[in-house]
């Protein structure tokens, strides 16, 4: 047969992708953060396990990930007998993944069991989330479920019964797949996502049980085994102090099906292959989780946990966005030259490059400040309070715009189903939707602010971070870091003496330039720390391409900036080799220039 084909080799270079590269072993800011963050002994332990899982999210993953898209679940509401069953239907591909996910790298197990995957006691939290952020390079959508067994076995852990701990706990934490429940969160009503006080779905006591009836509009999961839900007992308050947390077992004690029905799955824009259903309880069994009064507050406690989970998967979107668009941009050929020769094409990849490694930064650095949070230390829980929100309502919104960057780089290729990138923008537009939209986060901000008062812990703590070390260049960079930290305290100091609407109304502003601080001190401490051990000031140089980027854009001169050295460091930036000291101090002068 005379076959022939579309694509002339060399005419246009390679049409690149990432198929095969190793996502561990390929990402050297993510290795060099590991090795600050862990323990040399856990570091060296976890390189062979983060690079198997890395080169199957470069390969396997990808493409099972891919096929489960293009193969949605399957609702059956009757079996043959015409009986009742609700019964979800999964691609094998997902089921594959849950396996790799759920017991090869025990990815839930992890947080809640010792000894996983052969770390003697505690897993780690900064590992934990490495894990996730490699997985979340080639699929996102499980990691909602993962990340809903796993915040439900810590909510379980944190405030139910023994009995409650014991029946629930081993389960959902299992690494075999024939003992597995997986998790589900049920909160958000057709007229109460945001404003949850407006939940409608009552609780009645029933003997030793609680009987639940009404509607949950978005049920991710919807097939768990287990799921908290939020449902307002008879005769409590209105608004969140009324509702209450509980807990509902799919199977009853007699192994028949708990009383609700799965009115329909979602048709969603992304995440196609994992479910969310509409759900009608109907005296549907329940038991309550610690304290009935305080539902709600034990509920934020797993939607806390997702929202740092929902960070860490959107800095690995990101991440991913960058890789693709470098590869492509690597084989590509235009205009006699390779896409990533060009100028424009250069600062569109340094841009991927530095959201990719201030997100990541930011998460492991929360990570840990989640972990010292656990252990007790009141400073670092009044941290989380910030971050937590801050994270979500930035990174998520962020990786919207880097898949979309990504898009584009690959051109028209890029909108083409056969590449990545169209599947990385659907899901980079969820991550900024559920747990909380941007402008809710943004609110929470505020909150944490003036309600829990934590502005002196994280201005304090960014301080900490800003201190030059003996160089030159450091101490420069320093005192325009230390101008703009002054600078936002101020902003934020204003934003909450206001009152009401004026003090929502720059609540987004704000919280992006509270990110983009804690981004940069992260920054500029790796960069003391390789200027001292390396002699390089390959993070310096980002350090000040970030402060003009993000601090120093209010004017026409910003765009006027002249110096052209990201042309001639981008090659050593990308493949981490050292950068010399007057890259960053031609740069600094032009950024002083235009200085606060
Ligand atoms: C695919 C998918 C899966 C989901 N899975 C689950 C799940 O498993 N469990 C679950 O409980 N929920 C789930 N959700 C629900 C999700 O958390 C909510 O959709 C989300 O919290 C927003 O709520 P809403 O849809 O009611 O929007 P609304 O609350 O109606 O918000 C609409 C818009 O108004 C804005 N807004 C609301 N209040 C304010 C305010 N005070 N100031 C300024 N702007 C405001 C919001 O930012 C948003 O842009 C899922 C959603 C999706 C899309």
């Amino acid at each position: 047969m005379n076959t022939t084909t579309l694509v002339k080799n060399n005419q246009a270079g390679e049409l690149r992708d990432t198929t095969g590269l190793n996502f561990f072993e390929e990402d050297q800011n993510f290795n060099s953060l590991l090795k600050h963050y862990l323990s040399e002994e856990d570091f060296e332990r976890a390189k062979p396990l983060l690079a198997e899982l890395g080169k199957i999210a470069g390969d396997e993953l990808d493409q099972l990930s891919r096929v489960s898209e293009k193969n949605p679940p399957e609702l059956v509401h009757y079996n043959a007998k015409g009986e009742r069953i609700d019964r979800i239907d999964y691609h094998p591909s997902y089921k594959e993944m849950e396996r790799l996910g759920y017991s090869k790298f025990g990815m839930v197990a992890m947080s809640h069991q010792k000894n996983v995957l052969g770390f003697p006691g505690d897993f780690p939290y900064v590992l934990k989330y490495a894990f996730w952020y490699l997985f979340a390079q080639s699929e996102f959508s499980l990691l909602c479920p993962m990340s809903m067994t796993d915040s439900a076995a810590r909510v379980i852990g944190k405030y139910a019964s023994e009995e409650m701990k014991e029946k629930y706990i081993p389960k959902l934490t299992s690494m075999d797949m024939d003992e597995l429940w997986t998790g589900a969160q049920f909160m958000t009503e057709i007229q109460g996502g945001s404003d949850v006080a407006a939940n409608t779905m009552t609780a009645k006591k029933v003997g030793d049980h609680w009987e639940l009836t009404g509607d949950k509009w978005f049920c991710s999961n919807a097939s768990a085994d287990v799921a908290l839900a939020l449902a307002r007992p008879e005769n409590a308050p209105a608004g969140t102090k009324g509702l209450g947390l509980f807990l509902i077992p799919k199977k009853l004690e007699d192994g028949t099906l708990n009383h609700y029905r799965i009115n329909r799955l979602k048709d969603k824009f992304g995440t196609r292959n994992m479910a969310s259903g509409e759900i009608t309880f109907e005296g549907t069994i329940a038991y309550e989780v610690g304290d009935i009064k305080n539902g709600f507050k034990q509920m934020m406690a797993m939607v806390s946990s997702a929202r740092l989970s929902n960070s860490v998967r959107s800095a690995g979107i990101i991440r991913r966005s960058y890789l693709e668009a470098l590869e492509y941009a690597r084989g590509r050929e235009a205009f006699g030259k390779k896409l990533a020769e060009l100028p424009l094409m250069t600062e569109t990849l340094f841009e991927l490059l530095l959201d990719s490694e201030t997100a990541t930064a930011s998460v492991l650095h929360t990570a840990q400040i989640y972990s010292e949070a656990d252990k007790g230390s009141a400073k670092d829980q009044a941290l989380l309070r910030i971050l937590t929100p801050m994270l979500k309502g930035y990174i998520c919104k962020r990786a919207r715009y880097s898949t979309a960057e990504s898009m584009e780089a690959r051109g028209g290729n890029g909108y083409i189903e056969d590449w990545v990138n169209a599947k990385l923008v659907r899901e980079a537009h969820l991550g900024s939707i559920w747990e909380g939209t941007t402008n809710i986060l943004a609110l929470d901000i505020l909150r944490a602010f003036t309600k829990d008062k934590v502005g002196d812990a994280f201005f304090d703590d960014i301080a900490h971070r800003l201190k030059a070390t003996e160089d030159p260049l450091s101490k420069r960079t320093a005192k325009l870091l230390s101008a703009v930290h002054k600078k936002i305290q101020k902003q934020a100091e204003r934003v909450i003496s206001l009152e009401g609407q004026a003090r929502e109304l720059p609540a987004k502003q704000l919280m992006n330039r509270l990110y983009h601080l804690y981004a940069v001190s992260l920054l500029f401490e790796q960069a003391n720390v390789e200027i001292n051990e390396q002699n390089s000031y390959r993070k310096l140089y980002l350090t000040a391409q970030y402060i003009h980027r993000y601090f120093l854009s209010n004017g026409l001169d910003d765009v006027l900036i002249a110096d052209q050295s990201l042309l001639d460091v981008f090659e050593k930036l990308v493949n981490w080799e050292p950068v010399q000291a007057d890259a960053v101090g031609k740069f600094l002068d032009e950024v002083e220039l235009l200085s606060l």
